[in-house]
């Protein structure tokens, strides 16, 4: 069996899940500085970044996860979520551990807080995780449930796995990323969903800890500069970022830098991690939000995480017909060409459709990759 890290110099001294990096500046004080998000950590050797995968190794910045991950589920393609990339379509999903912003409000905090490495319990070749995905019928393969910022290189060669196998690559991020390593990053990317967590810099800089403006400036890039499908996730947190004035602001801001075809879900907040004493969403909440969202201008808004047929639709831009009708991750009706057009009425509908929608359904399904032979192997 290969080796999990073949594309990669090793790093002389360390286990075969570290790599060295490009993504890092030395500092006159002796210090190093990781280039890869604005949250800039300056270490001394052996010390981790915030992200806790990244740490100094002598003159460098390594990524000490390379190949490793905290396991790999089969999920619909809306679980993402993407509405308008291979509808209906099983993506193979995995995640690594640790992040680079710190939310109060985590969703995935077991996996994205870890500081154990031992959280990693499984790990993957990029080629076997490719050949996997294909022989279980996915379509693309899915850096998820911790941002793939921070592991950016093993998620490069992932995707250039899934490519040479026929597949595409999706990242879901909080597009809190530096300019060099973005474009690294995306390079190899067909699709992706961002989190905009809030419309304020108050927001983001007490609750995630980073910075609003560079993840609009993420937005503005992968619109226009890059042929990555991209959709936006807003995760609505009762009290926090779900004001009439906040959802309006970030609606007409998407309408105008981005435009009005690009998709928008906003999902519904479930009390987790530090936020304990914050309700659930309402689903009315998430309705309000789609209505001021369509006020905008905006063309294709869902509310996720809930059943809500009508608000899950997809409808075309010209004839109004429903073309997509969804309960939570089910399509029960399909009105596209295979090529993404209106049936009633020829529309275009933005996104990347190849032929009839696929029949994965809602399910999950976790799976196991075999392990490659060093001294982690899982028993
Ligand atoms: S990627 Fe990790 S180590 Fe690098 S700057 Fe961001 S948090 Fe720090």
């Amino acid at each position: 069996m290969a080796a999990v890290t073949p594309a990669r110099a090793r790093v002389a001294g360390a286990d075969e899940f570290t790599v060295g990096t490009e993504f890092h500046r030395a500092l006159d004080d002796g210090r190093i500085e990781c280039t890869v998000c604005p949250r800039a950590c300056r270490l001394r050797d052996g010390q981790r970044g915030l992200c806790f995968v990244r740490a100094r190794a002598g003159d460098q910045i390594v990524l000490t996860s390379y190949g490793r991950s905290s396991g790999f589920c089969i999920d619909p393609i809306e679980k993402k979520p993407l509405n308008h990339f291979l509808p209906g379509t099983p993506v193979l999903s995995f995640g690594t551990a640790g992040c680079n912003l710190a939310c109060r409000f985590c969703q995935n905090w077991d996996i994205s807080k870890s500081r154990e490495i031992d959280t990693l319990s499984s790990s993957a070749s990029p080629l076997a995780l490719a050949e996997k995905a294909k022989s279980l019928g996915c379509k693309s393969i899915a850096f998820t449930y911790n941002d793939p910022t921070i592991f950016l290189e093993y998620a490069a060669d992932c995707a250039d796995a899934a490519r040479e196998a026929g597949l595409k690559a999706v990242a879901v991020s909080a597009g809190y990323i530096n300019p060099a390593a973005r474009a690294e990053l995306y390079a190899h990317m067909d699709a992706a969903n961002i989190d905009l967590k809030a419309f304020s810099e108050e927001f983001y800089k007490k609750i995630t800890f980073s910075s609003l403006a560079k993840v609009l400036d993420t937005l503005e890039y992968l619109v226009h500069e890059t042929e990555v499908w991209t959709e936006i996730t807003t995760l609505l947190i009762p009290g926090h970022n779900d004001s009439d004035a906040e959802i309006a602001a970030e609606c007409e801001w998407i309408a105008g830098h981005l435009g009005t075809g690009v998709p928008l879900h906003f999902t519904a907040f479930h009390p987790d991690f530090k936020m304990r004493d914050v309700p659930p969403t309402p689903p009315q909440t998430l309705r309000r939000a789609r209505e001021i969202a369509i006020g905008a201008g905006l063309r294709y808004v869902y509310a996720g995480n809930v059943h809500d047929t009508a608000n899950q639709t997809t409808y075309c831009p010209d004839c109004g017909e429903a073309l997509v009708v969804r309960d939570w991750y089910r399509i029960d009706r399909y009105a596209l060409s295979d090529t993404g057009q209106c049936a009633f009425c020829g529309a275009r509908v933005p996104g990347v459709f190849e032929g009839p929608a696929g029949d994965w359904g809602p399910r999950r399904q976790p799976i196991r990759i075999a392990a490659p032979s060093h001294k982690h192997q899982e028993p």
